[in-house]
């Protein structure tokens, strides 16, 4: 339905600018780089027909495809970000295009020995006889998530071009700072004023979520007490001991290395002792809120218990909330994932439902008004060197959202 050459050149468009993201910076964009593509991005979406084409003080970019037929229809939005994770660097990004692939190692780059093979990325055997863009090995590619945006962008232009297919008033949104945990901060849902929407922000071609993480931070402080080691009997407190008594009160097993699936742990992340004072910082994620307040309790009772047990505060617990599972949001509209199914199975795909371990700017948007699971847009290996993207996975997507489209006009 769209021409494989005119996906790729989209895509590379996008990715060969760079929008690297920064958590240092406490500005909006975090990177002055991201007006770049963001400039860029609102023209495009202007020059293929789209209105209300908006970009903010902050970045963030709006856009309108009007419904095209008469009766009511919900109004839904399809959101990607445009930054880049700073775990690896977007500059110079050169995109290397494998046609028809055939199932065995890739070389990125000779010079420095980097190769893409399936026998580590097991991954790639599905995509054998299909188009790759990959890197050049010195670079990540940005599919995360340009894949997205070129989907969207795509799917907007192919709707516009094909008024036969019918749809609702259709909002798109563009984010920065994905990457550092603030895509959503500054989203205006409101003015976006979509019924639900949809984040195009998964990796593999099947990929729909709608259930994350419960996410909370703990920064637990031991206080000790520094004598002169000869004449410290009965007088010095060495903190760094209470702290491992306090780490080894919590279950070994419920930690990220010992769990999968629907299992949530503790995970101690940073440590930093002397003997006049410890801090131990951790992250607690569970899927079932019940769970979830049940973990919190677990380090408040075991703070209580050890500084009963010496007599004096020598722990102080700061538990601080970080997100909640989406799945509170979308399970009392359950039809805008069925909507997302069976659009994936009108188009060829098999659905691949499973639970987030994180969390997506989705599940912060559910919790502030628009119900966002999140959908495939095809890449691998995100963040580093051996990112890829199968453009029939960019072309499936972009057939999703047509599909999506029509499917929630024809419903209402
Ligand atoms: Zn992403």
């Amino acid at each position: 339905m769209i021409s494989k050459e005119h996906i790729i050149k989209r895509f590379i468009s996008y990715v060969t600018v760079d929008t690297e993201s920064d958590p240092n910076s406490n500005e909006t964009p975090s990177t002055k780089k991201q007006w770049d593509l963001a400039n860029k991005l609102a023209e495009e979406l202007k020059s293929i027909g789209l209105q209300e084409v908006t970009i903010d003080e902050n970045a963030y970019i709006m856009a309108t495809l009007p419904s095209n037929v008469d009766h009511e229809v919900p109004t839904i939005g399809f959101i990607s970000h445009f930054d880049t994770s700073p775990d690896f660097t977007g500059a110079n990004v050169k995109p290397q295009i494998v046609e028809n692939y055939n199932g065995k190692d890739i070389v990125l780059n000779a010079e420095e020995n980097i190769v893409l093979s399936p026998d580590y990325f097991e991954d790639l055997n599905l995509y054998v006889g299909q188009t790759l863009i990959t890197t050049d090995g010195t670079t990540l590619l940005g599919a995360d998530d340009k894949a997205g945006i070129c989907e969207i962008v795509s799917a907007m232009e192919y709707l516009v071009n094909h008024p036969k297919i019918k749809h609702g008033k259709i909002r798109v949104g563009f984010t920065p700072d994905e990457e550092i945990g603030r895509g959503a901060h500054k989203f205006d849902v409101k003015k976006f004023g979509a019924d639900w929407a949809y984040t195009m922000d998964g990796s593999q071609i099947g990929e729909l979520e709608y259930e994350n993480f419960n996410a909370a931070s703990a920064v637990v402080k031991i206080k000790g007490k520094i004598v002169h080691p000869g004449y410290a009997k009965g007088k010095l407190i060495n903190s760094m001991y209470i702290a491992t008594e306090f780490i080894n009160s919590l279950p070994r097993m419920e930690t990220p290395e010992h769990t999968e699936g629907y299992q949530g742990f503790f995970h101690l992340h940073d440590m930093k002792g002397e003997v006049e004072e410890t801090t131990l910082e951790y992250i607690i994620r569970d899927h079932d809120l019940g769970h979830f307040q049940a973990r919190k309790e677990v380090m408040i009772k075991l703070t209580k218990e050890l500084n009963s047990q010496y007599g004096w505060e020598v722990i102080t617990t700061e538990i601080k909330d970080q997100y909640f599972n989406m799945l509170e949001k979308i399970e009392p509209v359950m039809h805008i994932v069925d909507i997302a199914e069976e659009a994936m199975i009108e188009s060829g795909i098999k659905p691949i439902i499973k639970a987030i371990r994180g969390g997506t700017d989705g599940a912060q948007l559910s919790y502030m008004g628009l119900p966002c699971p999140n959908i495939f847009a095809g890449g691998h290996n995100f963040h580093g060197r051996y990112e890829y993207v199968p453009v029939e996975s960019i072309i499936k997507a972009t057939e999703v959202i047509c599909k999506i489209a029509e499917l929630t006009a024809k419903k209402e």
